[in-house]
């Protein structure tokens, strides 16, 4: 499964090249070129699937899986003291490439922008906050 107007799918395929850190037979996870932080990674499934909603099961299970395993090598390799894992779906939510990714984020005590991965809050009634809670039941 490949987007041919996909770049992900093209660092995949190595059409462009990436800093890649760790590859199985279905997933790829390299430097993002953009970095928040030293060590900032992107775990992106070889098959593609545009957002998490897209996923299917079993590639859904495995990423959690490969973010475990390097968020383990992250805290003992790099010295980070926390890690954040992003995963951004559609364009109001920060999505840039249209290729499921996972992002992990190493935080360091020093880091310059506390904000990464941050967010303000908003209040809703106890009324609103029934009527979501309906909306979201299964
Ligand atoms: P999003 O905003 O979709 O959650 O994240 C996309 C990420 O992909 C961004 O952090 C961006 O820096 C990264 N990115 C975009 N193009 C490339 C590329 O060609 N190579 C790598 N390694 N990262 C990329
Ligand atoms: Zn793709």
């Amino acid at each position: 499964m490949r987007d041919d107007k996909c770049i992900f799918c093209k660092i995949i395929a190595g059409e462009i090249p990436s800093n890649t850190i760790y590859e199985d037979d279905d997933f790829k996870a390299m430097l993002d070129i953009d970095p928040a932080t030293k060590g900032h990674t992107l775990i992106i499934p070889k098959n593609h699937y545009a957002n998490l909603m897209e996923l299917d099961d079993e590639a859904a299970s495995k990423a959690l899986l490969v973010a475990k395993k390097i968020a383990t090598k992250m805290m003992g390799s790099l010295g980070c003291d926390g890690i954040n894992m992003a995963q951004n779906n559609g364009i109001v939510a920060g999505q840039t490439v249209n290729h499921f990714h996972i992002h992990l984020i190493p935080r360091y005590k020093n880091d310059k922008d506390k904000t990464i991965c941050g967010w303000s809050h908003q209040s809703f009634t106890a009324d609103e906050m029934a009527e979501i809670k309906n909306t979201l039941s299964f």
